[in-house]
């Protein structure tokens, strides 16, 4: 194999860990390689995840508002129907124009796009085993690893990706299945499974614990649950698959309680499995060089995305952390900050996690539940979205405000907003949890009228002043 000469920087992963680093790298003035094996950039996220999630999250919301809500705002229509083979066109035209924007940005920001799997030989040294079916050799100071996630598959359950599903498979289905069973409450499961409920298929979700989204706030997660039970989804709590085998045109699935008892069965036509993700580090020879995993398979890094090899960095779903794209693309950003000789951090405390069903659910910073396991005096403030003059106005009234902040100094420990756009409604709590602002500083900050935001600072005048205006 011939080597190349070196470069600063080689980034093994073009997700939005990734290719964010890269676009930052070319940005800083460092030459840098950036090698990606799906022969397309943007990731788990572009490709297979966040957004064909949203575009289908779209068309199926669109088509539940008319089905189930125009008549309430006096518009009628004769016959309504989809064209699925259209919705997913949509979806896939979507994906495929934002990943040759990103190879655009590459581009203009001078970074090479070699398109293959990339191994690391040494703590400089990678071997690229390119889609073109060549081998070569690059060559660089510094080697940041960002490969991401795979699916955790769930054993007795064998994904084929047609009838047992992973979200790769859920995304891609030709047809809407009559019964679909969800196994795993979390993001994927809830949002894919919102979207196939919507779309006509009796969803039934199955979850091994008493709660969905274990990491929520409890009592937004609870009215939530409920909110997507008055939609349709069902829900069967604190219950395990054992065992999933396809029988015909059938998904036959063995279940039991989480704690144990006598075995029931489920019958469906797409079983979706969506218990999480684990990191992927496959054929990347971390042991040969020396890169140290922790107990979970994860990249150990310090606090300067370093791995226990000084010249390799490793960032996003692939070292701890929440596995959100806007993680890792802030990792991305700060570990080629250090490689530059800048100050790069992340704050993982201020990450925000979206769920885009409907009503969204958004959160910041801690929960009721964690801030009273840490033992801090805490407030809470509230404010519902029935109270709110748009959300009447527009008719989209499920959800609430939910502030935490230090009983004694009103500093925001967390704030929680499931409702109508509650994912763009959040990064105004983001900006005040980061600037280290009181429920008070929300509360005298003038909200545009009538708008949905209007609920935050009633919800920070509960928590500050004990008393909303409109409630
Ligand atoms: P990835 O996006 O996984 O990218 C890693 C890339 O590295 C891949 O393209 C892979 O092909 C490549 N690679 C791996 N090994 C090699 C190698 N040896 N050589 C070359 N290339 C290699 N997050 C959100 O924040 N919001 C959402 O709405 C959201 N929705 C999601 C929906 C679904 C269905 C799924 C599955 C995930 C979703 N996520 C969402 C999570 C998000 O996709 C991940 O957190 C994010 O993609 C992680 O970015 P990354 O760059 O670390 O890794
Ligand atoms: P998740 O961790 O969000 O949820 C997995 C759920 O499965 C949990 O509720 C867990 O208790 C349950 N579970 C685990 N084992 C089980 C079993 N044997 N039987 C039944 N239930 C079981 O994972 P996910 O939904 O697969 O998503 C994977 C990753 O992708 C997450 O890290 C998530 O952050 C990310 N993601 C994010 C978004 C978003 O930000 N909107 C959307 C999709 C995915």
């Amino acid at each position: 194999a011939a080597a190349t000469p070196e470069k600063d920087v080689i980034i093994i992963g073009g997700g939005p860990g990734g290719y964010v680093a890269a676009i930052k790298a070319g940005q800083l003035g460092l030459s840098v390689t950036c090698v990606e094996g799906r022969g397309a950039l943007g990731g788990t996220c572009l490709n297979v995840g966040c957004i064909p999630s949203k575009a289908l999250l779209n068309s199926s919301h669109m088509y539940a508002e008319a089905k189930n809500h125009f008549s309430e705002y006096g518009i009628k229509f004769g016959d309504l129907s989809y064209d699925f083979t259209a919705v997913q066109k949509q979806k896939d035209t979507a994906v495929a124009g934002l990943t040759k924007g990103i190879e655009g940005l590459l581009k203009k920001n001078k970074v090479e796009y070699v398109k293959g799997w990339g191994k690391l030989v040494s703590g400089t040294e990678v071997e690229v085993a390119a889609l073109d079916g060549t081998t070569s050799r690059l060559r660089a100071k510094n080697i940041l690893l960002a490969t991401g996630s795979e699916v955790t598959p769930l054993p007795g359950v064998p994904i084929d990706e047609e009838k047992i599903v992973s979200s790769t498979g859920a995304l891609a289905l030709k047809a809407v299945p009559p019964e679909m069973v969800v196994i795993g409450a979390g993001y994927i499961g809830l949002e894919m499974g919102s979207v196939y409920q919507r779309l006509g298929s009796k969803v039934t979700v199955v979850e091994f614990l008493d709660n969905i989204v274990p990491t929520m706030d409890a009592e937004v997660r609870r009215t939530f649950q409920r909110t997507l039970e008055k939609q349709g989804l069902k829900f069967k709590m604190g219950t395990k698959v054992t065992k999933g085998e396809v029988v015909g045109d059938k998904v036959k699935l063995t279940l039991e309680a989480s704690k144990g008892g006598a075995p029931q069965t489920m019958e469906c036509d797409v079983c979706l499995v969506a218990i999480g993700r684990r990191p992927y580090a496959k054929g990347l020879g971390l042991d040969a060089v020396g890169v140290k995993l922790d107990a979970r398979g994860r990249v150990e890094v310090d606090s300067h995305f370093r791995t226990s090899v000084p010249s390799v960095y490793a960032i996003g779903d692939l070292i701890p952390g929440p596995m959100l794209a806007h993680k890792a693309e802030e990792d991305g950003v700060a570990a080629v900050e250090i490689i530059a000789g800048k100050h790069g951090h992340v704050n993982y405390a201020t990450v925000p996690s979206i769920c885009y069903t409907h009503p969204e659910v958004a959160s910041v910073g801690l929960t009721e539940d964690e801030a009273k396991a840490k033992g801090l005096e805490y407030k809470t403030g509230k404010f519902s979205f029935m109270a709110n003059s748009r959300a009447r106005a527009v008719g989209d009234t499920d959800g609430m405000v939910k502030i935490v902040a230090d009983k004694k100094t009103d500093k925001l420990l967390g704030v929680h907003i499931m409702g109508p756009n509650a994912g763009e409604m959040i990064h105004e709590a983001v900006l005040a949890l980061e600037y280290g602002a009181s429920a008070e500083d929300i509360a005298r900050t003038c909200h545009g009228h009538p708008t949905l935001s209007e609920a935050v600072k009633e919800a920070a005048l509960a928590t500050s002043f004990g008393k909303a205006i409109h409630m």
